[in-house]
């Protein structure tokens, strides 16, 4: 096993995931509330950069009689303003997802 060390060159995309992903960021993101959403800022597992995420809420604030089952989850994507090799053209990001679990009180 390779121990962590400094990125010296860009990182290509590419669209992956990784168990580890989803970990570190529920260790090492912020969490805070932006209106009717919540932003998740941090630093993206794979590439490194600081991103922020937004994470709209809707499904909150919809009557509970008319409410479909919130899953619970949301699926994230990097987003950074970093170059990225081989990326294709209006994306953003490393390619990178992972899914996080929320625990937002409504
Ligand atoms: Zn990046
Ligand atoms: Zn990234």
């Amino acid at each position: 096993m390779r121990g962590r060390e400094p990125v010296a060159e860009p990182l290509p995309y590419a669209e992956v995931t990784d168990d580890g992903y989803a970990t570190r960021v529920a260790e090492t993101f912020s969490v805070r509330r932006y209106g009717p959403a919540v932003l998740l800022s941090g630093d993206c597992p794979r590439c490194q950069h600081p991103i922020t995420c937004p994470i709209v809420g809707e499904v909150y604030r919809r009557e509970a009689s008319q409410a479909p089952v919130d899953p619970g989850y949301r699926t994230l994507l990097c987003s950074c303003a970093a170059d990225h090799p081989t990326r294709p053209d209006g994306l953003a990001g490393c390619g990178a997802y992972w899914t996080v679990t929320l625990e937002v009180e409504s």
